[in-house]
């Protein structure tokens, strides 16, 4: 892939091409598939993809209810291209953190199949990583100023190329979420998700708990232990380190009534238990605790996916139906901005801030600025740089 030198105050800085072809609101399915499949051959992107390989299309396949995410006719042309270059794609995405129809394996492939990504719709199989099972689990040594350990879903660290097909969205928590965030947060297992979200341990809502027990089978440490109501009311202060440090939602039980609590001394992050207890739902993470450094372990996490992949990623951001939230909402978010396009490059970085910018000049004002007003996605697109995943200049090139 061509890339361009460019000086700049004495050193050279590399530019990476991103390649755009426009799409407008009154465009058909139709039209935008000839329009990607244009996109495709002209830009050559998928030379990065080699004979007789297994292929990581890592998806958004959208929360029950959402119809933001990638649409499957478009992700069939993809998987064809990818065919006919003699590799095997293979659809993937990670179980949530929070609970959905996404949150196992089970439930997670088959809301993908009723979005349409069955593998007679769009010619690649749907395979959604366990992490229950440790065997699907890959630890990335990292030695990152946030983390040291990052655990992915060993499909992705194995698979030899990584395709990134992207719903560029706003975020709540990242201003707004391109490739970057598709990989960094999108290819962690929750034990990831959790260390990329939380500074502390999840805690047991003892209003919802009733006792059941299920979290504590799946506690690898032995972190959870259910008591009678009068022995937990409340978090005792060591199970914060010492400090009383009561999450948002914490409550008492009725008295009398049996009631799970983690032992935060002894919680390693795992998330099972969050799993675990999706039938009451009663175990929460503080979701706002890591918020301050989520942009930047988000993208440690994005490191630990591609690192070992050099020349063997692309990246595809598709800015259709450009929503508030993400597609984990269960809703039909609307559009905030007209459409802008189809946006690739083999730089994660570059195909981002192009996607960023070429958003606010559509919209003739930061639109993500104004509808997430406390949190700045440009800050993960230059924690990103400065890690050395991509370069924030590009050369748009328009087919
Ligand atoms: S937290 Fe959930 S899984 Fe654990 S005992 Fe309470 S209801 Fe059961
Ligand atoms: S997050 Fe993991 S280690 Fe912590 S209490 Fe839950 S199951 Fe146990």
């Amino acid at each position: 892939m061509r890339a361009v030198a460019m000086e700049n105050q004495g050193s050279i800085e590399m530019k990476n091409p991103v390649f755009f072809i426009p799409v407008y609101v009154s465009d058909h399915i139709e039209d935008i598939v000839l329009k990607f499949q244009k996109l495709i051959e002209k830009s050559r992107i998928l030379d990065v993809v080699r004979k007789d390989t297994t292929v990581a299309v890592k998806m958004h396949f959208g929360e029950e209810g959402n119809t933001g995410y990638v649409r499957p006719e478009y992700v069939r042309l993809l998987a064809d291209e990818l065919i006919q270059r003699g590799a095997m794609p293979v659809l993937s995405d990670t179980n949530t953190l929070y609970r959905g129809r996404r949150t196992n394996s089970v439930d997670h492939q088959q809301i993908a199949y009723e979005h349409g990504f069955t593998e007679d719709a769009v010619h690649a199989q749907v395979f959604i990583p366990d992490d229950m099972q440790p065997a699907q689990v890959y630890t990335v040594q990292l030695n990152g100023p946030y983390i040291k350990q990052a655990k992915i879903a060993r499909f992705f660290h194995e698979s030899d190329t990584l395709v990134a097909v992207t719903h560029f969205k706003g975020h709540i928590m990242t201003g707004f979420g391109g490739s970057l965030k598709n990989v960094g947060m999108g290819c962690a297992t929750r034990e990831g998700k959790l260390a990329q979200h939380s500074d502390i341990a999840p805690f047991v809502i003892k209003q919802k708990c009733v006792g059941c027990g299920s979290c504590l089978k799946v506690c690898p440490v032995k972190a959870i232990d259910v008591f009678p109501s009068p022995e937990c009311h409340g978090l005792r202060p060591w199970m914060n380190n010492g400090e009383e440090r009561r999450p948002t939602g914490s409550t008492h039980g009725a008295p009398g009534s049996r009631k799970a609590f983690i032992d935060t001394r002894k919680c390693i992050g795992c998330a099972s238990c969050i799993a675990a207890c999706a039938n009451y739902n009663a175990i929460e993470v503080d979701w706002g605790s890591g918020r301050d450094t989520l942009q930047e372990r988000m993208i440690e996490y994005a490191q630990a996916v591609l690192g070992h992949k050099k020349g063997r990623c692309a990246f595809f951001n598709f800015c259709i139906k450009i929503t508030k939230e993400c597609d984990c909402l269960a809703k039909d978010d609307p559009r905030i901005v007209e459409d802008v396009g189809i946006l690739a490059s083999v730089d994660p970085v570059a195909v981002d801030k192009a996607s960023f910018d070429l958003v606010i000049q559509k919209a003739g004002k930061d639109i993500f600025a104004q509808v997430h007003p406390d949190v700045r996605g440009a800050k993960h697109l230059q924690y990103a740089a400065a890690r050395g995943l991509g370069n924030l200049e590009y050369e748009l090139q328009e087919i």
